[in-house]
């Protein structure tokens, strides 16, 4: 009896012993398409899914744009639970406008309804760290991660990967076991040159490097055996063209409307109750879009329930962008390159998803998997229990762990 005691004890503890040296490294390269692993230039990534995990790919939420994601990666939920609906969207009862970019905005708490990974982590005794994440600079350092960089653009990516190994050799007391890495490198060259070009196959090299500096980097200070690295991006991207635009205009021109949004998708609300007749023109001329009224979206796009989401979304076809007359005239070459922000079950829209560590089944190649996991899935990394209301699963994800 004594005998079996100890023995457990001893297990406990080893538990315990391994999760408090596990190190998590979260890397996001934004806009990395599922398929450009695919293209026999990223030796470093194919190495690490080799001795990891790989997905197919990985399902992003509707609509398939950058904030919207990376919240739903940190948080787990859908953007209409977590708050972030959008690049851009605007709160009519207080007339305040959500906007990438302007941090006045975007540094406030109340805009987010979800619990970042940092936050929970925190608060179960694990130091966190983002070089770099949607959200990790709150105004409110309650919710902010323990140790966080205020975004700027154009810091180098080899600046960024030091921060990282920095952090990694903080005293123990000190050091942060979950961190997070931002690189928008495949995003910029995507929107300007699109998918398929030089440009794009250039960035997809560099990113790789990046990720072999990385790796190399943890081995020299030591921390290979310990430390997991997760490979996602928010969404693909897909070709659009000049060629393919909607004029809204031609539908409702004559109508009354105020519209949030272009390209991909755009919501749209009547400032004189007139929300039916607006949508009866839109589905009248329902030709390389869907119009929805608020109430009928799709089940699986789970984007209705948020008071901020207009009344009606129309979204384009995968590669259709949408427009009006005021914007058409505003610039001259409306849309080319690439583009993302379509339903996300467009393979084009679809990200990457690779681990690798000691956390991590090896060898491991799954179907495609959905981004509200992988909240989950770093609550079960941790053995941390999850926020309440989340919408991922942590039984759905779980089998990629040992
Ligand atoms: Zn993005």
């Amino acid at each position: 009896m004594k005998k079996i005691t100890i023995l457990l004890l001893f297990l406990n503890s080893a538990i315990l012993f391994s999760q408090e040296n596990t190190y998590t490294i979260l890397v996001s390269f934004d806009g990395f398409r599922w398929d450009y692993l695919n293209r026999g230039i990223t030796p470093n990534l194919n190495k690490i899914a080799e001795s990891g995990v790989k997905a197919i790919s990985m399902e992003p939420c509707f609509p398939s744009k950058t904030f919207p994601n990376h919240l739903s990666i940190i948080t787990g939920m859908y953007p209409e639970n977590h708050g972030i609906i959008s690049n851009y969207f605007e709160n009519s009862a207080t007339g305040e406008i959500y906007k990438l970019g302007d941090t006045s905005v975007t540094k406030d708490e109340n805009w987010y309804t979800g619990e970042f990974f940092w936050e929970t982590a925190n608060k179960n005794g694990i130091k966190t760290a983002c070089y770099f994440w949607p959200a990790s600079d709150l105004r409110n350092k309650d919710r902010r991660p323990t140790y966080f960089k205020d975004y700027v653009e154009s810091t180098p990516n080899e600046k960024r990967i030091e921060g990282v190994l920095n952090w990694l050799q903080l005293p123990l007391v000190e050091r942060p076991h979950f961190i997070t890495l931002y690189f928008e490198l495949a995003d910029d060259k995507g929107h300007r040159y699109g998918p398929n070009s030089d440009e794009v196959n250039q960035a997809i090299m560099r990113l790789d490097s990046l990720a072999g500096m990385l790796v190399e980097g943890i081995n020299n200070i030591g921390l290979t055996d310990e430390t997991n690295l997760i490979f996602v991006s928010d969404h693909g991207m897909t070709e659009v063209s000049n060629d393919r635009v909607i004029n809204i205009d031609d539908s409702i021109g004559e109508l009354e409307y105020r519209i949030s949004g272009d390209g991909p998708f755009a919501m749209i609300d009547s400032p004189n109750g007139r929300v039916d007749k607006i949508y009866q023109a839109l589905k009248q001329n329902e030709k390389n879009y869907k119009v929805y009224l608020k109430e009928d979206v799709p089940d699986n796009f789970h984007y209705s329930k948020n008071p901020l989401i207009l009344p009606i979304l129309i979204v384009a076809d995968l590669g259709w962008s949408i427009t009006t007359d005021k914007r058409l005239k505003s610039y001259t070459k409306y849309s080319s390159g690439g583009n993302h922000g379509f339903a996300n079950y467009n393979l084009d829209m679809h990200a990457i998803f690779l681990a690798s560590g000691p956390s991590f089944k090896n060898g491991l190649k799954i179907g495609s998997v959905r981004n509200i996991d992988i909240y989950p899935l770093l609550c079960a990394i941790y053995n941390i229990p999850e926020a309440e209301k989340v919408d991922g699963s942590r039984e759905r994800i779980k089998f990629v762990l040992k």
